[in-house]
């Protein structure tokens, strides 16, 4: 890829400089070079530090600006793209689980490749962090210090993370399927001109092609696809919370801290306050037990009693998305291929049939419990423990057992 600058349609006008987050742009003057005639006489110029983020297109007026992209025969020097990333997300200083299970995951493939892992890190005065991400298996970590960086900025962070691959050229980049992750890595796929598969439930290497097979489900989690850039680097994931699980830290790992520029350019829109969300917000990946209501319960009221049995284990709600749709159920509850992916110690599914969307979300849990009246109920498939019965008598015997303990 490379960036022309249409010396014709060029105005000088500078804007592009402006924008440019790595100083990689210089007015020249147009005199001698037979071009026509223009308030600025001067015309942009691309210079070595261009790292082909992009920042400059968006702000030509004069659509004089392109990237130019190889059609057809994918990213040039595949072979010079070496090494696993896992962007570190922070979230007001603190480092997503997330960040460690792909750390776990992303050892694991650099180790089959021969190659290192790294972390990225953006935020500010967030160093601290380092030695954890070595212990999860970085081998670097790439630090972008800057105040501007303590909040998400998908324009910052889509510039830079673009930046620092065109520089760096990994061959695989992984990020976490949350909310900061799906804002911004599909701007610096298309960036980067290389594919993205979002929400991976599986990525494994393909030791003979040297390709990353990245599983995830497709057709509405009727078929699990697996896919591959074989022609486009780096390679590209998003993984969501607990599909992965995380490995166990080696406190003291070495690693090397790389400090890489913020160049930050003036962002269209400004954090001007951070409101938390209010309200009886579950946080269900975390949680060790999880009581879930489906369908079954016939009802908004009845959840009071899956609430009533995950009190006395000490664990959350869940719900299928037939309960959520129903608006028996906030949507932040629900479980499943389009709610939150879930892998507590302890599962119980009551009055839920298991269909694939709702156990993409739960079957790694490590003990799962289903009660349900059909004994032909895919959930008791998954279910460690099966109980054939109506919810309404098995769940207070339940709560009755717990309460007399
Ligand atoms: C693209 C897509 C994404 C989806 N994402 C999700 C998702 O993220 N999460 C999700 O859950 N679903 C998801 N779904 C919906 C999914 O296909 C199912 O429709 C849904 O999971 C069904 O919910 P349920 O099991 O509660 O209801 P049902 O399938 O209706 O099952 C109710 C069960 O309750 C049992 N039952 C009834 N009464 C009793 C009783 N008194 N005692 C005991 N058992 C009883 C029945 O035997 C039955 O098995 C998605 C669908 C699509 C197409």
């Amino acid at each position: 890829m490379s960036l022309n600058i249409d010396n014709v349609k060029c105005s000088g006008c500078g804007l592009c400089l402006r924008a440019c987050p790595f100083g990689a742009l210089l007015l020249e003057s147009r005199e001698g070079q037979g071009l026509p005639e223009s308030k600025y006489r001067k015309i942009a110029i691309v210079t070595e530090a261009c790292t082909l983020c992009g920042a400059c297109l968006e702000t030509c007026k004069f659509d004089a600006m392109q990237i130019e992209k190889i059609q057809g025969g994918g990213t040039p020097h595949k072979e010079q793209y070496q090494g696993v990333w896992v962007f570190a997300e922070q979230r007001d200083g603190a480092i997503q689980g997330v960040v460690y299970e792909l750390l776990t995951k992303g050892r694991a493939l650099a180790d089959q490749r021969g190659t290192h892992l790294a972390a990225v890190l953006l935020g500010h005065q967030q160093q601290e962090h380092c030695a954890a991400l070595f212990a999860y298996g970085a081998d670097k970590v790439y630090l972008v210090d800057h105040p501007a960086l303590a909040q998400f900025n998908s324009d910052t962070y889509t510039d830079i993370l673009t930046g620092l691959i065109n520089k760096h050229k990994p061959e695989i980049v992984l990020t976490g399927g949350t909310s900061i992750g799906r804002t911004f890595i599909p701007r610096v796929a298309i960036r980067v001109n290389t594919g993205l598969t979002a929400d991976c439930t599986g990525l494994e290497m393909d030791e003979k092609e040297n390709i990353l097979l990245q599983t995830r489900p497709a057709f509405g989690g009727n078929i699990m696809a697996t896919i591959i850039c074989p022609n486009h680097r780096p390679q590209m994931a998003t993984v969501r919370h607990k599909v992965f699980k995380q490995g166990a830290p080696a406190a003291g790992r070495p690693g090397e801290i790389i400090a890489e520029p913020a160049g930050i350019r003036a962002v269209k829109a400004r954090v001007l306050e951070v409101v938390h969300a209010m309200g009886q917000q579950v946080n269900l990946a975390e949680a060790d037990i999880i009581v879930s209501g489906g369908r079954g319960l016939g009802g908004p009221e009845n959840f009071a009693l899956i609430a009533e049995l995950a009190g006395e284990l000490g664990g959350a709600v869940g719900a299928s998305r037939a309960a959520v749709d129903a608006g028996w159920m906030p949507s932040f509850h629900q479980v499943g291929q389009t709610g939150k992916t879930v892998c507590p110690k302890l599962y119980i599914a009551c009055g839920i049939s298991g269909s694939i969307q709702h156990l993409a979300g739960m079957s790694s849990s490590e003990v799962i419990v289903a009660i349900n009246k059909d004994p032909a109920a895919p959930i008791f498939d998954v279910a460690d423990y099966g109980i054939v019965g109506d919810l309404f008598a098995v769940v207070p015997e339940l709560i009755k057992a717990l309460k007399n303990r």
